[in-house]
């Protein structure tokens, strides 16, 4: 039996622990990226919610922008949630071909919780909690939307990496955490299988 995949989540700011927490119940085995050489030997990455100007300044503080880029451009998959989506974006690292546009619900909703459909999610909708939460704006055809909310762009994929504007973490449906775990233990068994060819 091959051994758990080995998941980081950036630890500088914000809401790392309850993606840990449903991580490990997925079966995956995580740690806290805070440098540089806590990306290294990982399987696949969670950039949680939190405040995207903080986290921005920590991640540049801690010379992590082209280590998080090198980790992207080797295919690892990267899952950012809220602030996290805000990260992933082209005016942050520069890792998806989109814009998201911050707290975008607007004042009166800044935090809701709503029933969506995710392309790739089987069975009834998923419950989204979205607080302050983004919105992708723009972006180019290399960036499949998955799901959305009132006509907003809510949810995407690029390659590798899946970025989503709610709270997955703290609900109770981790259907969508199912399918990045998935993601990366199928990238895990591919590599296996490449180096026992
Ligand atoms: N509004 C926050 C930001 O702009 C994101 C909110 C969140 O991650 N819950 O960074």
């Amino acid at each position: 039996m091959s051994a758990s995949v080995m998941i980081g989540v950036l630890a500088l700011q914000g809401g790392f622990e309850a993606h840990e927490r449903m991580l490990r119940r997925l079966g995956a085995e995580t740690c806290q990226v805070r440098v540089p050489v806590d990306l290294d030997g990982l399987d696949g990455l969670v950039i949680p919610g939190g405040e995207s100007t903080t986290m921005t300044l920590g991640v540049e503080r801690e010379g992590l922008v082209e280590p998080l880029r090198e980790l992207a451009a080797a295919g690892t998959p990267i899952l950012g949630s809220c602030a996290g989506m805000i990260m992933l974006d082209r005016e942050h690292l520069g890792l998806m071909d989109m814009r998201a546009e911050r707290n975008a619900f607007g004042r009166q909703i800044r935090s809701f919780e709503t029933d969506l459909e995710i392309r790739g999610i089987e069975g009834p909708p998923l419950r989204g909690i979205f607080i302050r939460a983004p919105w992708i704006a723009e972006h180019t055809e290399e960036v499949e939307i998955l799901g959305s909310v009132d006509g907003r762009a809510v949810a995407a994929r690029q390659g590798e990496l899946l970025a989503v504007a709610f709270h997955s973490e703290l609900s109770e449906d981790d259907r969508l955490h199912r399918l990045f775990v998935e993601r990366v233990n199928a990238r895990v068994a591919a590599r296996q299988a490449g180096q026992a060819r």
